[in-house]
């Protein structure tokens, strides 16, 4: 009876997602990331570069497979500590810690961190897996309206009483492609002694004059505390994640984070090919700074069309539509003139603010990027979308 009262529950959740167009259907790629896929967060074209590709099948064959293991019993090869040395590096921090997906970096830092004596303020648009990770942990609690400085501010004010106080933001908000108010949040940090975290998943690699993030775009890499961010988007889109920050948090991270300590290490194929892609954006700024002028024209052009675009100046183009259905038969129609776009609906973004996110990869030629804006622009007329 358990089970059959289970599977009429379950139904009949299923059929409310149907029934108010949210529903996501997966589809199923058989190839490598395409030119005219709008919706990868392959920022760089890394994932189909073919030295990244390369150094994964040697790590693959050097290394093996996986380890069967976590870190800290027999899971951790030299290619771990070299990437994590990498990664420090990269962003000019003391060191790093790896995880199997930012999901876990960030599931993993605020308990380890942070106690009943301290406090946590996050941007209320922050990523589910922030919100997750700061529900794992027994700090006070505060959540500040959207890149709104007044509010942080007033809670900073509040949260004056507890030992240490930890700023949680993404550097650049996934569905809307804005970036945080970097310079503000770190000066309010400092006025009310107040550490800064931010979440690069949508930033490592190409903001900035070099690719290190929105601390750098910002000029704040020096007042920015703590880094999570992926090595699933920008950096070669495997999969992984980590922190980087001050020697002492990682060394507790390794003793204390539970999503490090129980799950298995990053497996070899994973690690070669985002310790390539680091190389690469070292070795010379010009990958990093391929995609600007891209995103420009995407944006500009689009605008002139008529449609309205949010965020600015990120590859991260979300093309406001309001209406799920609209969305998601916009998208449908799309595919059909051969560009990849995806609908994005509640709950991923709030109801009533439906869009398609395109986002903009270094491996777009201004053709690709044109034959988009006509293709919206002839199904935004066809929907209504568009006059
Ligand atoms: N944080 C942000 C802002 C993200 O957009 C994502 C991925 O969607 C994550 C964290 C999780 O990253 P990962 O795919 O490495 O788990």
């Amino acid at each position: 009876a358990a089970a059959s009262q289970l599977r009429r529950v379950l139904e009949s959740q299923l059929e409310d997602i149907r029934g108010s167009g949210t529903w996501k259907n997966e589809r199923v790629i058989a190839s490598r990331q395409g030119i005219l896929n709008f919706c990868a967060n392959n920022y760089l074209g890394l994932s189909s570069h073919p030295e990244v590709i390369q150094a994964s099948v040697e790590a693959l064959e050097k290394f093996g497979a996986g380890l069967s293991s976590v870190r800290f019993i027999c899971g951790t090869q030299s290619i771990h500590k070299d990437l994590e040395e990498k990664i420090a590096r990269f962003h000019q921090r003391e060191d790093a810690i790896l995880y199997a997906s930012c999901f876990d970096a960030n599931a993993g830092i605020f308990e380890a961190l942070l106690t009943p004596e301290d406090a946590v303020l996050s941007d209320e648009l922050n990523h589910a897996s922030i919100i997750d990770g700061i529900r794992l942990c027994k700090a006070n609690k505060y959540r500040y309206k959207h890149m709104d400085m007044e509010d942080l501010e007033a809670k900073l004010q509040d949260a004056q009483k507890h030992r240490l106080r930890l700023v949680a933001t993404d550097g650049a908000f996934s569905m809307d492609g804005d970036i945080a108010p970097l310079r503000e949040i770190c000066q309010l940090a400092q006025k009310y002694d107040a550490l800064v975290f931010i979440d690069e998943c949508h930033a490592t690699g190409f903001l900035g004059p070099n690719g290190r993030g929105t601390d750098e775009l910002l000029g704040v890499m020096d007042k920015v505390t703590i880094i999570n961010s992926t090595l699933g988007k920008a950096l070669g889109g495997a999969a992984g994640g980590y922190t980087t920050g001050p020697k002492p948090l990682i060394d507790l991270l390794r003793q204390r984070s539970r999503p490090y300590l129980f799950s298995n290490s990053l497996p070899p194929a994973v690690v070669g090919c985002a310790s390539k892609a680091l190389h690469l954006l070292m070795e010379s700024n010009a990958i990093a700074q391929s995609m600007a002028a891209k995103t420009q024209r995407f944006r500009s052009k689009m605008t002139a069309a008529g449609f309205t675009i949010s965020g600015k100046d990120h590859p991260i183009c979300p093309v406001m539509l309001g209406d799920a259905r609209l969305a998601a038969v916009m998208a449908e129609d799309m595919l059909n003139r051969g560009i990849y776009v995806i609908g994005f609906s509640y709950p991923v973004v709030p109801k009533g603010k439906a869009r398609i996110r395109v986002q903009i990869s270094a491996v777009h030629s201004d053709e690709d990027i044109d034959r988009c804006v006509e293709a919206f622009t002839e199904v935004g007329r066809k929907h209504g979308a568009l006059p």
